[in-house]
């Protein structure tokens, strides 16, 4: 077993079905090949670096796929496979703690294709094979509960297209929803949140994100306004870093905060359960496992929170991607996000995944699945040549 050579690139992604705009945001697509020795063909592991964070050419051709590149003769397992916990020490050889940047982007970016390498020459879906791998009990779930997270402002006719977009996920059958605010004014995002409460019915059962928009008077009105709604949660509130806010806001606030999405480190977890004043009995934590120096940072994360008292329950990982639906079965998580519409072409999960009453199915083919994807198959084949 060996790693054969690296291929990446930097993709635009649209928040909406639509082409990606110029100057838009982008990802890292990555391809890793490996021989797995004996007379078999070489295995393809495929990545992106989820959504939200721009791509990470740079950092990946420099320095990340050199370090794969250098020890790929020595990535081999207990069980003779390609071992991804090996291939992250090689990437991590050097790096210091904390300064954090986005190099955890593009470490889970390449984590991820290794996974699936990994998954794939042992001829296994990945949450059986992680489940295998980590001694995971009981079996991973045979279903995964999920939300639609979409919402984002309309350029035109943005209230009646948002209660559209609500009405298509109830149709698709999801039966939670997550939709943004934060841009446009808290009266403008009171009026958005009525229209997509009156195509979707429960606000026990639509979250928001503000995406890190307010400040501290900012983000106490905003959460004495919403709080009457008793949303499902209320995401990403102020900045991340900012906790002193954050746990202010937590006072303020009575129903679930969403919280975890833009810290990228056990240390950084850490502050967050002892500094932000959350409630784990009710609160949310959103960390994506590729934001995040992928699945071994992801487990020390897992750690640093259970350890302070919540449970994995709590975790719905960030990012719409298989990969956390995967993840979400093997670690026992609450759910993972969709994203039936928006970051085309990474919109939706498997052709062959069916979402019923809130629940999504597991893609079976070896490794994570995206082959079951006829959009992400043709993109993915065309990177690795
Ligand atoms: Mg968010």
């Amino acid at each position: 077993m060996r790693i054969l050579d690296i291929r990446e690139r930097s993709l635009p992604i649209s928040r909406y079905a639509g082409p990606a705009p110029a100057g838009g945001l982008t990802t890292s697509v990555v391809a890793i090949r490996i021989d797995t020795g004996g007379s078999g063909q070489p295995i393809t592991g495929y990545g992106y670096a989820s959504v939200g964070r721009y791509a990470q050419g740079g950092l990946i051709r420099e320095r990340f796929a050199p370090r794969l590149l250098k020890a790929a003769d020595g990535l081999v397992g207990e069980d003779g496979g390609l071992d991804p916990f090996k291939a992250w020490q090689a990437m991590m050889a050097g790096e210091k703690s904390g300064g954090h940047g986005e190099r955890c982007v593009a470490v889970g970016a390449l984590d991820m294709a290794l996974w699936d390498a990994a998954a794939k020459a042992a001829g296994l879906p990945l949450h059986a094979f992680l489940s295998r791998r980590l001694g995971t009990t009981p079996l991973p779930a045979s279903k995964v509960r999920v939300y639609a997270s979409g919402g984002y402002p309309y350029p035109r006719d943005d209230l009646a297209s948002l209660a559209q977009e609500m009405r298509c996920f109830a149709d698709l059958g999801f039966r939670h929803a997550k939709m943004k605010i934060g841009s446009a004014g808290l009266d403008q995002d009171l009026r958005r949140i009525e229209a997509a409460l009156t195509a979707w019915g429960a606000a026990d059962h639509l979250a928001v994100d503000a995406m890190n928009a307010y400040g501290p008077a900012e983000g106490l009105e905003a959460t004495a306004r919403l709080s009457p709604l008793g949303l499902w949660w209320f995401e990403d509130i102020c900045d991340p870093l900012d906790f002193e806010t954050q746990s202010t806001l937590s006072s303020a606030y009575a129903p679930p905060i969403g919280a975890g999405e833009a810290l990228f480190s056990a240390a950084e977890a850490k502050l967050l359960a002892r500094h932000g004043g959350l409630r784990p009995e009710r609160d949310v934590l959103l960390f994506d496992p590729v934001h995040c120096y992928g699945l071994p940072g992801y487990l020390e994360i897992l750690d640093t929170m259970t350890a302070a008292g919540w449970t994995r329950q709590a975790f719905w990982p960030h990012g719409g991607h298989l990969f956390g639906l995967h993840l979400a079965a093997a670690l026992g998580l609450g759910g993972a996000e969709v994203t039936p519409f928006a970051f085309d072409p990474f919109r939706g999960l498997a052709d062959v995944t069916v979402i019923a009453d809130g629940y999504a199915s597991l893609p079976q083919a070896p490794g994570i699945g995206f082959e079951t994807n006829a959009a992400l198959r043709r993109l993915f084949e065309e990177i690795a040549g």
